[in-house]
């Protein structure tokens, strides 16, 4: 077995003793990870699981989430992780669209009620907890010696549905090793990490750019169901965290948080922010009290990492998102894929190891978002003499007003310096004149009123004029999915038809 699933076995050979797993109150060594594992794969088998079937998983972070992975990894089958927050109509889409044949799921997450005849293949369902360890209790635990190569599917991890309906990207063991192999690379992993996984493991980086990793190196994972700023400090603290990834979003709570003046953060070590563009003004702040703060950008289908800014430029180039990673090819091209000019602005596309090998049952989508072997991110981009790339929006996300291009990120940017708006999001709005014109949704400081003619006013000096929003709207919160991605779509169906 070259894949995912013989981890836990090269592990329990080099490491038995070190802690992999921590949950709560409990730990799991990687002796006992490879048993559980291993035990898990016998059950599954019993169960009629075969080489390339799908077994879905439904709960938040939990250690049954990694023994199912690798037990999927060590029957050659492929594991399916689904979103909690998901209605069930769409859970239910999903372990249909997937053909899952078992899913094992938490307690607290009922299984969806059987659809029309036909509608989901699920025939085994496990519930963690007491009927899960009686399973494992009552199988064997002689290795399985089941083959599976690089190249064959390991997970079908569906994409956050920012737009359009979910499409499953198959990620090969493959692209899951080059991954990790990106993420030691160019973090300097050791075995000594102890890694706080806040976020979700049914989301790409929770997963492979934070549990992997750590796994593959022998480190230990501190697995939590969600992700509460004041149990941060708590955990931090108990654990002596080394290593911590999270979209702005969290970064920004902890920062924020009462706590965080009085903390003792001394043993992180590596935090790395993505998945979502990352303000400047975040980056100070945690620069400011001596941490290194480190940049990532990815995408489910890179199974995610993909550019890279590390500690040695993380001061210097802040506000970029760096460079490739190790094995990694990107270029920020024009339409006809020819590279663009220093400080053009282009589209990101991507190239190596790590990219998927397509969408699940969808060749069509599959064949439109690959150009010449280059995965067409969708994502806009500068680079600048020394090669490092800028994000500068999504491309979708684009306003055009009176022909000229402006990309909301770079207001949201300006808006974030206010010290009363801790949230902000830019969309286009109808307009006589110039066709569409920027409108800033923003959610104000608790406890501080927002007067919109003053927030329009700060940004003058600091944008060009046809950049500043004509109006501005006050709201509570933002639309966000379970990873603290902006839903854009929903901001501006919500927010961009009224005047
Ligand atoms: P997903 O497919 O859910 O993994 O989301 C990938 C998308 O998140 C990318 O295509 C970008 O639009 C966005 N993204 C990820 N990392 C960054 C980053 N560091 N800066 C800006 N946008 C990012
Ligand atoms: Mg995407």
């Amino acid at each position: 077995n070259e894949g995912l699933g013989s981890w836990p076995a090269r592990r329990a050979r080099k490491t038995p003793h070190r802690t992999a797993l921590i949950h709560r109150d409990r730990s799991v060594t990687y002796a006992e990870l490879y048993e559980r594992t291993t035990r898990l794969a016998h059950a599954l088998r019993a169960r009629g699981v075969r080489p390339g079937d799908r077994i879905a998983y439904l709960g938040p972070n939990h250690p049954a989430f990694l023994e199912t992975l690798f037990a999927a990894g060590t029957l050659g089958a492929v594991f399916v992780p689904l979103n909690i927050r998901l209605a069930e109509p769409e859970i239910a889409y999903q372990l249909a669209d997937s053909g899952a044949k078992a899913l094992v799921h938490a307690p607290s997450q009922a299984p969806p009620a059987a659809g029309p005849p036909g509608s989901t293949e699920v025939r085994t369902y496990v519930e963690v907890g007491a009927a899960y360890e009686d399973l494992l209790a009552a199988a064997s635990d002689e290795p399985i010696d089941q083959p599976v190569r690089l190249d064959d599917t390991c997970i079908i991890m569906y994409t956050s549905g920012t737009t359009g309906r979910p499409k499953g990207a198959m990620l090969t063991h493959g692209n899951l090793v080059w991954n990790a192999f990106n993420v030691l690379v160019d973090h300097d992993l050791t075995a000594d990490e102890r890694a706080l996984v806040s976020a979700p493991l049914f989301h790409t980086a929770g997963l492979n750019m934070l549990t992997l990793p750590v796994l593959l190196k022998g480190g230990t994972c501190v697995l939590v169901e969600s992700f509460d700023p004041d149990d941060t400090f708590d955990l931090i603290e108990r654990h002596r965290i080394t290593f911590m990834f999270g979209v702005p979003a969290m970064f920004d709570q902890v920062a924020r948080h009462p706590r965080w003046d009085g903390a003792d953060l001394s043993s992180l070590r590596i935090l790395t922010c993505g998945g979502s563009p990352v303000p400047t003004p975040l980056i100070a702040t945690y620069q400011e009290r001596g941490l290194t703060f480190l940049q990532g950008y990815g995408m489910t289908e890179a199974a995610p990492g993909t550019l890279f800014l590390d500690a040695e430029h993380a001061v210097g180039k802040a506000g970029s998102a760096g460079v490739p990673h190790f094995f990694s090819d990107v270029r920020v091209v024009r339409p006809d894929l020819a590279p663009v000019d220093v400080g053009e602005t282009g589209e990101i596309v991507v190239r190596g190891p790590h990219v998927m090998s397509g969408y699940w049952g969808l060749p069509k989508e599959t064949e439109a978002v690959f150009a010449d072997g280059w995965f067409r991110s969708g994502d806009a981009a500068r680079v600048d003499d020394d090669g490092y790339v800028y994000i500068v929006d999504r491309i979708k996300d684009m306003i055009i007003s009176g022909g000229e291009n402006i990309y909301p990120a770079e207001i949201e940017d300006q808006l974030l310096a206010h010290p009363d708006i801790v949230e902000c999001a830019v969309i286009g709005v109808p307009d006589d004149t110039w066709g569409e014109v920027p409108r800033a949704v923003v959610v104000p400081r608790e406890g501080a009123t927002l007067d919109p003619d003053e927030v329009i006013a700060s940004l003058s000096g600091r944008l060009a004029k046809y950049k500043i929003p004509k109006t501005v709207v006050i709201a509570d919160v933002l639309p966000r999915t379970a990873s603290g991605k902006l839903l854009k779509s929903r901001v501006r169906s919500r927010y961009g038809t009224t005047s």
